[in-house]
């Protein structure tokens, strides 16, 4: 889940960058409106958390904008402004959710997990897939009953798979899953981070499809 930061305070956006990617989230952060549009016309983001306060534009107007480029998009409204006029005109221009500042970061990563689960990407934080059983929430993992620990790129790639069983991903997909702007990924480091997996899985868990990308099976083979 590739989620795009629009909050101008620098302390609270580090705060929450950081709760994020601890969160497993791939954060890319920008400090004003300006940014944030330029960064969803490169990005393929998930889901937009957005402050309202911003110094160069209002963040109802870019919010306006997202909705005309990406209508499914789902935001998150962030404000200071905790008046009842700024929410309903918030959610009137078309944001899923709100949250008024200050707030707890645990109830910002549940509203994201309703929003998840909307978009459909996760329709429930525990996803199985033959033998093998991760929560999304937790971040826990077991084969056959067993629990394993892996690194958390591995994690989010399996997540990614999982999430999409039945589906192929391709590597430019993967990689946007997996990394931020500006993250340096090498051309073959989805490739890389897959070996390893598969040593971890079961066999021919991970399906390669030639030229095109990787796959989970739901069921059989
Ligand atoms: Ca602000």
């Amino acid at each position: 889940m590739r989620v795009l930061l629009v909050e101008d305070d620098v302390p609270l956006s580090a705060a929450l960058t950081h709760s994020l990617r601890k969160a497993n989230y791939v954060v890319d952060c920008v400090f004003d409106g300006k940014s944030a549009l330029n960064a969803l016309a490169i990005n393929q983001n998930d889901l937009i958390i957005l402050d309202l306060g911003l110094p160069d534009m209002d963040g109802l107007d870019v919010l306006k904008t997202v909705r005309r480029q990406q209508a499914q998009l789902p935001v998150l409204i962030l404000t200071a402004r905790d008046k009842t006029t700024d929410k309903i005109s918030g959610l009137d221009t078309g944001a899923d959710d709100y949250l008024p500042k200050p707030f707890d970061i645990d109830e910002l990563l549940a509203r994201l997990r309703v929003l998840e689960r909307r978009i459909g990407t996760a329709s429930q934080s525990v996803v199985t897939v033959k033998n093998v059983t991760l929560d999304t929430v937790h971040h826990s993992l077991t084969i056959n009953g067993k629990n394993l620990h892996l690194p958390r790129r591995e994690l989010m790639l399996l997540k990614a798979l999982m999430e999409n069983a039945g589906r192929v991903l391709s590597k430019h997909q993967l990689e946007n899953k997996l990394y931020e702007w500006g993250e340096e990924v090498t051309s073959n480091t989805i490739e890389v981070h897959v070996s390893h997996l598969r040593k971890k899985m079961p066999d021919h868990f991970i399906k390669t499809i030639r030229g095109v990308g990787y796959c989970i099976s739901k069921s059989g083979d």
